[in-house]
């Protein structure tokens, strides 16, 4: 199936502390986009990627995937106000033939190959899947006073990561039902729940976190030191 891999990476790193856009922070002297595209580029997927940038850092997108990919050519689209909006610019600049797309986080360095194989795997065959990973905490749901309010049953807890791998018309049905109802989610996979579709669980990795904070960059510096050592 034809497939393109779209890569949200507009989100300016607000949590980060930086002061510009998070993807293009520099993690053990690369840009973080670069850690990531590099991931799918030893899987042969970087071929026609498409990546939604911050429209006021164009430029510095481009000399970046310029410096490091010279044979590749990136599609650079620009971002929206949200994540949702940034993908859905993504998802109408998508080739006319593509069938399978499958979207990732710029933020997300060190998604295990197995793992994206096997959300290529369940979208072809469901139409839609998202690696995620079972709970291994319990989760708490507060009231707005900040006091517990439930308890959810952890055996049927995921937390969501990316990659999300969606055929084309299931994912574009869901963002245009999504719009126009005005709803808006922090992922992909639940606008198709919401639309009515099934999504794919497929297991993922406690090391395909999201870096987030100042932590997150501390412990995925440490994460190559181990792969470097
Ligand atoms: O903000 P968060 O870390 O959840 O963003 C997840 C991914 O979505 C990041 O790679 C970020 O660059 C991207 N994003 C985007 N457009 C936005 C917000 C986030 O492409 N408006």
């Amino acid at each position: 199936m034809r497939t393109q891999l779209l890569i949200p990476a507009a989100g300016m790193g607000t949590r980060l502390g930086a002061s510009q856009p998070k993807a293009l922070v520099n993690l053990a002297g690369t840009p973080l986009l670069v850690h990531t595209l590099r991931n799918f580029q030893s899987l042969d997927l970087i071929r026609d990627c498409l990546i939604t940038v911050s429209a006021s850092a164009r430029e510095a997108y481009e000399k970046c995937l310029a410096a490091a990919f010279p044979d590749h050519a990136f599609e650079l689209v620009d971002g929206g106000n949200e994540r949702q909006d940034s993908v859905l610019n993504g998802l109408a600049a998508l080739h006319r033939d593509t069938e399978l797309v499958i979207i990732h986080d710029a933020a997300r360095p060190f998604a295990p190959a197995d793992a994206i194989r096997g959300s290529i795997d369940a979208a072809g065959e469901y139409g839609a899947a998202t690696v995620a990973i079972p709970a291994v905490d319990t989760v708490l749901v507060a009231d707005e006073s900040g006091f517990l309010d439930n308890t959810p049953d952890r055996s049927l807890l995921w937390a969501c990561q990316t990659p999300q791998t969606f055929r084309v018309e299931v994912i574009r049905a869901a963002h245009d039902a999504a719009r126009r109802a005005g709803r808006m989610a922090t992922d992909d996979a639940t606008l198709v729940r919401l639309n009515g579709g099934r999504v794919k669980l497929v297991m993922g990795s406690p090391l395909n976190f999201k870096i987030t904070t100042p932590m997150d960059m501390k412990v995925a510096r440490c994460v190559l030191d181990g792969v470097t050592e």
